[in-house]
């Protein structure tokens, strides 16, 4: 499929859409260098593809062993990790496939019914926050790694907020309530579930539940 064509094919469809596998991270296929490659990504919005797509179109990248190759609306599209050249060619049949097993996060939770330990609409919050992190900044592995490394930062915040409910700074005193530090878990809460959906391979809802049920029942075994 051309580039153009893969471009058309993203507006056509409600760029909120999540797609389960999909691609991200646009670069010159190891393939061959004049061809664009995409890096498979799972759980991304229809819109950050297209941003991913156009963001390729009239750029000009690195070919692996050098020279520069700018890709076009008749350039071939594959799918491939960034340095393989055994990638497969995105198809229209493939793109397809991908569009249209695409779900709104809010449906796709709605689907399994129970009690789901992030709610159906915090979730759709959630792959927004994603969704806007996509555009702005791709999901390369360096962008997976600032996500991880969010979370260090998030969890350095409720130190901070609970040693400054203790006062122990001598020269502070007390700085921070207890609400403080529950608003800092939250962040943590939050941050974690981004980086969960960025770099889980298949619902992040089920891994969500399925790990808290597991160390339910062994804190339960610790109880009996
Ligand atoms: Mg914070």
């Amino acid at each position: 499929m051309q580039l153009g064509e893969l471009i058309a094919a993203l507006e056509a469809k409600d760029p909120n859409l999540i797609v389960q596998a999909g691609f991200t991270n646009p670069h010159s296929y190891r393939g061959y260098y004049e061809d664009l490659a995409f890096e498979p990504a799972h759980n991304v919005t229809v819109g950050a593809m297209l941003a991913d797509a156009r963001s390729a179109l009239g750029a000009t990248y690195q070919g692996w062993k050098g020279g520069d190759f700018t890709m076009r609306e008749s350039t071939d599209c594959w799918l491939s990790e960034e340095g393989v050249s055994s990638g497969d060619t995105i198809s229209v049949l493939l793109v397809k496939m991908m569009l249209d097993s695409a779900t709104a996060p809010v449906a796709a939770s709605l689907a399994r019914q129970g009690d789901a330990l992030i709610s159906p609409d915090q979730w759709s919050t959630i792959y927004g926050l994603v969704g806007w992190l996509d555009r702005q900044n791709g999901r390369d592995n360096h962008e997976i790694t600032m996500r991880l490394l969010k979370l260090v930062e998030e969890a350095g915040e409720v130190a901070q907020a609970y040693i400054g409910t203790q006062g122990q700074n001598p020269r502070k005193g007390v700085t921070h309530s207890r609400a403080d530090v529950a608003d800092e878990l939250c962040d943590v809460i939050i941050t974690a579930a981004v980086a969960l959906v960025s770099i889980a391979d298949s619902n992040p809802d089920d891994i969500l539940n399925a790990k808290l049920a597991k160390v339910a029942a062994r804190a339960k075994a610790v109880d009996a």
